[in-house]
C-alpha cells in the first residue's frame, strides 16, 4: 500500500504505471482480487493489521488491491506536477460504489446538523436532489446562488457564519458553466470554509482543483476517467491526508459505499489511456462547436471553448482545454430537438456521458425531468437544449450524422 514514489514527466506515463505493485504472481496486469476477506499467518499478525501497526488488507469494504491500485492512480493524476512549498503535494482517495456514494461520504464525513453549504446551481440533477431531499431534513441546508459572481458569494460567506462549505462543479451540466475555482478557493481561505469540487466533466488532464487550494475533489468514474461506459463508480479525494484517514475512511467503510474489484479492474484499465482519450474528445469537440455554431438551425451553443460562452476567460483559466462537453438549443425548441434526436442514425440517444462514441440527451424530458418547469429554466434548461458528450469516432462521420439530422 505504499504511495507510487516514481516521478513522472509525462501525465500518460503516470496514468499507466502510478499505483501499480508488484503482483506476488507475476501477474503483467493487476488482477481482480475477488476476495472478500485476507488471511494471517498467525493470530498475531491479525491483531497487527487491525492495530495498525502492519500494513495489509482485512476486508474488501475498507480496502483491496484493485481498488488500491485505482484510488492510487487517480491521487497521482490529480496531484500530477503540483507542489506544496517545494514538496510533491499528496493526496488521498477513496474508490467508492458510485459518484454519488463519494458525494454522500464527502457530506457526512464533514457535515453535522445546522451547517450550511454555499453552492452554485446547475449542479449534477442528483447531487441537487441529494441536497434537497436527503440533507434537508438532516437539517444541512444547501444556499444555492449565481457563485460566478465572487462579491454575492463574499456576501453569503460573510453573513452566515453557519456556512461550513463551498460546493463546486466546474464545468457544470448542462450549460457548462464554470465557476472561478481559485477566486472561491480564497474566499474560502479567508472566511475559513472547506471547499470541494466535482471535477468530473474535466477530468484531472484538464483542470485540478487541487492547483487553486480546494480541498477535496469527487468523480463519477463512470464517466470520462472509466471512458468505456463498462462501470459505475466514483472517487473523493482529499489533501488532508490526516482527515483522508481518519474521519473519511472510517465514514466510507461504515456507510459501505466501497466499490468492488471487477469495476476497479476496468476503471484502472479505462484511465491508463486518458491523456489520449480526451485529446481526441477535446478536438472532436472543437470542431462540433464550430459547426453547430454555424449552423442556421441552431439558436446557440454552449460550449466554453467559444469567445461568445459567459464563461470562457474562466475556463481557459483554470483548465487546459475546454472539454467534450456542450450544449445547443434549436430554433424550433421541442418538437425540433425531439426530431432531431430521432433521426441520427450514428450517434447514440442516451444519458450519460465520456464514452468513446458521441453521446446526446435531452435533459428537459430526460435528465431533469423532476426539476419544475420554472426552475428548469432560470438554470438555463430550455425544453429544446440538447447536451452533447464528444466521443472519438472520426469527426467526418459526426458531422456527416449531424448534417443530416438537422436537414429539413
Ligand atoms: C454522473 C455524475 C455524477 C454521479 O455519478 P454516478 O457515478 O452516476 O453516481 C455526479 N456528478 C457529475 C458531474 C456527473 O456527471
Amino acid at each position: 500500500m505504499s504511495i507510487n514514489k516514481k516521478k513522472f514527466k509525462g501525465f500518460s506515463s503516470l496514468a499507466i504505471h502510478a499505483g501499480q505493485h508488484p503482483d506476488p504472481m507475476y501477474a503483467h496486469i493487476t488482477p481482480i482480487y475477488a476476495s472478500s476477506t485476507y488471511v494471517y499467518d498467525e493470530a498475531e499478525q491479525g491483531a497487527r493489521r487491525f492495530s495498525g501497526q502492519e500494513e495489509g488488507y482485512i476486508y474488501s469494504r475498507w480496502g483491496n488491491p484493485t481498488m488500491n491500485e485505482a484510488e492510487e492512480k487517480i491521487a497521482a493524476m490529480e496531484t500530477f506536477g503540483l507542489e506544496n512549498n517545494g514538496v510533491q503535494l499528496q493526496a488521498k482517495s477513496l474508490l467508492h460504489a458510485s459518484g454519488m456514494a463519494a458525494i454522500s461520504s464527502l457530506f457526512i464525513a464533514t457535515l453535522k446538523k445546522g451547517d450550511k453549504i454555499l453552492t452554485h446551481y446547475s449542479l449534477y440533477s442528483g447531487t441537487q436532489d441529494l441536497m434537497k431531499t436527503l440533507l434537508d431534513p438532516l437539517e444541512v441546508e444547501a444556499i444555492i446562488v449565481d457563485l460566478r459572481d465572487l462579491s454575492l458569494a463574499e456576501k453569503y460567506l460573510k453573513e452566515d457564519a453557519k456556512i461550513k462549505m463551498i460546493y463546486l462543479e466546474t464545468p457544470a451540466n448542462p450549460t457548462l458553466q464554470c465557476v472561478d475555482l481559485e477566486g472561491l478557493s480564497k474566499l474560502a481561505k479567508q472566511y475559513r470554509k472547506l471547499t470541494a469540487c466535482d471535477n468530473t466533466f474535466a477530468t484531472p488532464y484538464l483542470q485540478q482543483p487541487f492547483k487553486f487550494g480546494i480541498d477535496f475533489i469527487v468523480h463519477s468514474t463512470t464517466k470520462f476517467l472509466n471512458g468505456h461506459g463498462t462501470a459505475i463508480g466514483g472517487v473523493l479525494l482529499g489533501t488532508d491526508i490526516e482527515f483522508m484517514k481518519t474521519k473519511a475512511t472510517k465514514t466510507h467503510r461504515l456507510l459501505g459505499g466501497n466499490s468492488n474489484a471487477f469495476e476497479a479492474f476496468l476503471l484502472i484499465n479505462g484511465m491508463k489511456t486518458l491523456e489520449v482519450r480526451m485529446q481526441r474528445h477535446c478536438d472532436n469537440a472543437m470542431k462540433v462547436a464550430e459547426f453547430l455554431d454555424a449552423h442556421p438551425a441552431i439558436a446557440k451553443v454552449n460550449y466554453n471553448g467559444l469567445p461568445a460562452h459567459p464563461d470562457f476567460a474562466v475556463s481557459q483559466k483554470q483548465m487546459s482545454h475546454p472539454g467534450a462537453m456542450m450544449s445547443f438549443e434549436l430554433k424550433n425548441g421541442f418538437d425540433a430537438g425531439v426530431k432531431f434526436m430521432n433521426k441520427l442514425q450514428l450517434c447514440t440517444r442516451t444519458v450519460s456521458l465520456g464514452t468513446c462514441d458521441t453521446l446526446l440527451s435531452h435533459p428537459a424530458s430526460m435528465s431533469h425531468s423532476s426539476i419544475p418547469r420554472e426552475q428548469r429554466l432560470e438554470y438555463g434548461i430550455t425544453d429544446g437544449l440538447i447536451r452533447l458528450s464528444v466521443g472519438m469516432e472520426n469527426i467526418e462521420d459526426i458531422l456527416d450524422d449531424f448534417s443530416q439530422a438537422l436537414a429539413r
